[in-house]
């Protein structure tokens, strides 16, 4: 049965995709976006769809719209996005949580929420089970995402008990391919522009650190899944990621490898302040309630991710021409 629904964040690398998703199944979407770090050219698909609608707006700010799901997105995901304007960040993720609260509970929407991995900050526990209560620094650079994403669960939990909302909270782990911002410093689309480049491969800190990437058709795949195919009183948080875990250093060889590139890896600078050294997700929730594990394996879902990148650095050359 159609349904309208809001997504917020959904000119984003993640919102366009799911905006689509959405579209696909015959729903009517409402995208909400303040265009900080998403940008109309990924939603220009959706444009022409007369179930597609789109808003500039910033969720910090109460929001009246009648619907029936609301999914949470607005945030902006990359470190050196959030860090830009911390205290933006911080009212993003909590001001945000609580007017699309309040919105689902006047509404009577069901609401999800894009959490995140970064609520285990530099974990302790490995791979990351969702009983672990995470090591979070709440006075380092991190801490504006790490933090207001922890408050905006509690403010999801907290409405669940008192107002009785229907809320499903996702902790996603790193999520890479199509559109993702080539400029947002994200290790997935900093090397794989810096390979298309032929330039040296920044790696940070020894390039020891670990990290599991999920291709984004399979994690909205979990998404749909638990919103739409799991019974009311279960929540989540469920993580959903891959987890094939490796060090950064193996994923730019892999990477230098695909693209049949010759750059050199380079030890750009030291590890970022609370980067955390390992991360991996523990998915055997998400495979017992959601029925859902990934599919789509790294190699295959980088080769998408680098044809896209690769068209994208060739119109933009294309562009720079015609500019001249
Ligand atoms: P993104 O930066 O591409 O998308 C975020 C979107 O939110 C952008 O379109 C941005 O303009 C919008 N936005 C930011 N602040 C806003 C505000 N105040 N009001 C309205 N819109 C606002 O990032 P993404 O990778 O698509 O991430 C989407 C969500 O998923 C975020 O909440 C992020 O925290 C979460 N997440 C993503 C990953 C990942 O690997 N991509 C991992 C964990 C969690
Ligand atoms: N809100 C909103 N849209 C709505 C209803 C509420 O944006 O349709 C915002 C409003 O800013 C409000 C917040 O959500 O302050 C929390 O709503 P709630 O009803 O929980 O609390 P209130 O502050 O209204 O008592
Ligand atoms: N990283 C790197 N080189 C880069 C960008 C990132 O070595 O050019 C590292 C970063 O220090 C971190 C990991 O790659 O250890 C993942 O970084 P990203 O910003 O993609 O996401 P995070 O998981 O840290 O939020």
């Amino acid at each position: 049965m159609s349904k309208r629904i809001l997504v917020t964040g959904g000119a984003g690398f993640l919102g366009s995709h799911l905006c689509e998703r959405l579209l696909e199944a015959g729903n009517d979407v409402l995208c909400v976006d303040n265009y900080y770090t998403g940008s109309k050219h990924n939603i220009m698909g959706c444009l022409d769809n007369p179930r597609f609608e789109l808003m500039r707006h910033d969720v910090t700010f109460p929001l009246y719209v009648e619907v029936d799901e609301i999914y949470n997105l607005a945030c902006p995901a990359s470190p050196i996005h959030y860090q830009h304007d911390p205290v933006q960040t911080t009212k993003t993720s909590v001001h945000g949580a609580i007017n699309m609260l309040g919105l689902a509970k006047r509404v009577g929407a069901k609401v999800f929420q894009a959490s995140t991995s970064e609520v285990y900050g530099d974990p302790t526990v490995h791979p990351q089970v969702e009983s672990y209560r995470g090591n979070v620094n709440p006075l380092g650079p991190r801490a504006c995402y790490d933090e207001g994403k922890r408050c905006a669960e509690t403010l999801f939990f907290d409405y669940h008990r008192q107002h009785k909302l229907r809320i499903k909270v996702a902790r996603i782990f790193n999520t890479y391919g199509p559109r993702m911002h080539p400029n947002d410093g994200r290790v997935v689309s900093n090397f794989i522009v810096q390979a298309l480049k032929g330039e040296d491969i920044t790696i940070y800190g020894d390039g020891m650190q670990t990290r599991s990437f999920c291709y984004v058709d399979d994690l909205l795949d979990g998404w749909l899944r638990l919103m739409d195919h799991t019974p009311d009183d279960f929540t989540g948080p469920v993580n959903i990621g891959n987890p094939v875990e490796m060090p950064i250093r193996h994923l730019a060889e892999k990477i230098i490898k695909l693209v049949n590139g010759k750059s050199k890896l380079v030890q750009a600078r030291p590890l970022p302040t609370d980067d955390p050294l390992q991360r991996c997700p523990d998915i055997t929730l998400a495979r017992k309630m959601l029925k859902w594990e990934p599919k789509v394996a790294l190699d295959e879902g980088l080769a998408k991710t680098i044809a896209y990148f690769d068209s994208l650095l060739k119109s933009n050359k294309a562009m720079s021409r015609v500019g001249r």
